[in-house]
């Protein structure tokens, strides 16, 4: 083929989603399987989020209202800040792009840590941005190192709190110290995916930094608490004058009208909300204590998803899960060789889990024996 491609395109290794059900049982023809790979919302969605996008259906034929001004003007009341500081996305992930887009320029710096999400390093390359990555300092983000990260260059610096894949938070005194060596000109974005699993005692929100100096922009989502995942639906709050350049950048439709409906009503069921805490904490404690009866170590969470360390290539350990039909996520992408990440499930799911694992690990044990 003739076509050129710039570099920092041929290099970019695409996001690996985890794997989906359907396709598990494609391939291995099975039934029944399950995925505790993607933090998924264990019970499904909230109802009347289901029971907004059927009364919207006769809508569909319209364009979906491009201001979200319904959600947008709910989130504003629910958190306390302008209307024009919050930018809806398709997905918190369309917000960290949009993000990147907006500020970064080619040759330009983004701040991140290592392991974090995929995501913040992928799109940073795409627009042919520099990731700086600084390594964890047990299983959080090394703050200190990253002030000194800073170059002249830097734009952005992305923190997701709680960190995936570690499920650690910031602490209140560690961030502020933090803040106050980062350079005014850079953007500090705080993603909060799993900010509704947090206890709050331990850990900050940007939102209570919003107008400060540097601004902290927070990113939150629909896909995780409040079980929305398949519409794609989240947002950024950020200062207006951060938001109105973002906004140039944003398509006019990025959210769907059945995401806006559903968003708007899933905010509004606390119930929802408070059963999926209660099924996330309570399976949290049975996996911990089960997990800990196997002699597995497991790393403690802020999040509705955990590491634990398994003694062999998690690879093979996630081959050999979904053969038993569960699909959960290997960490060599992130540099954890020997670990794999779990998100907390059903009792039943939690359970079918740890019959599987004990199975494998009995099998890995049996053939490293035997040779
Ligand atoms: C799951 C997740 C998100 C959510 O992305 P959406 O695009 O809102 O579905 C964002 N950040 C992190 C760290 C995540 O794990």
């Amino acid at each position: 083929m003739g076509i050129r491609v710039p570099d920092n395109i041929a290099t970019l290794t695409p996001y690996p989603p985890g794997k989906p059900l359907e396709e598990l049982e494609r391939e291995y023809g099975i039934k029944n399987s399950i995925k505790l790979a993607s933090n998924e919302n264990p019970l499904g969605a909230s109802p009347l989020a289901l029971e907004a996008i059927r009364n919207h259906l006769k809508n569909l034929r319209r364009y979906p209202d491009g201001s979200g001004y319904y959600l947008r003007t709910r989130l504003s009341q629910r958190l306390e800040v302008e209307e024009s500081s919050i930018v809806l996305g398709n997905g918190s992930n369309e917000i960290i792009d949009l993000l990147i887009r907006t500020f970064v320029q080619p040759g330009e710096d983004v701040l991140m840590s290592e392991p974090t999400f995929l995501v913040y390093r992928l799109m940073t390359q795409a627009v042919g941005g520099r990731p700086v990555q600084v390594v964890q300092k047990a299983f959080a983000h090394d703050l200190e190192a990253m002030a000194e990260a800073f170059t002249p260059k830097t734009r952005l610096v992305f923190l997701d709190n709680p960190n995936n894949p570690s499920g650690t938070v910031i602490g209140r005194k560690e961030f502020e110290t933090f803040i106050d060596r980062v350079p005014d000109d850079v953007l500090i974005v705080l993603d909060e995916a799993y900010i509704e699993f947090a206890n709050p005692e331990q850990t900050i929100t940007g939102l209570e930094y919003l107008s400060g100096s540097p601004p902290v922009i927070s990113l939150r989502t629909f896909s995780k608490a409040y079980g929305l995942a398949g519409l794609r639906v989240g947002y950024g709050v950020m200062p207006p004058e951060v938001a109105d350049y973002v906004n140039r950048v944003r398509q006019p439709f990025n959210v769907n009208s059945l995401a806006q409906v559903a968003a708007l009503a899933a905010l509004d069921d606390e119930q929802f909300l408070q059963e999926t805490q209660k099924v996330v904490r309570e399976g949290l404690a049975f996996l911990y204590k089960e997990l800990a009866a196997m002699q597995i170590r497991t790393l403690p969470t802020q999040t509705n998803f955990f590491l634990m360390e398994i003694g062999y290539d998690g690879r093979q350990v996630y081959e050999a899960m979904l053969r038993r039909g569960v699909i959960v996520r290997a960490m060599n992408a992130y540099g954890l060789d020997n670990y794999i990440r779990i998100s907390v499930g059903r009792p039943e799911e939690n359970r079918r889990f740890l019959t599987a694992l004990e199975e494998v690990l009995g099998e890995l044990k049996t053939d490293s024996e035997g040779r």
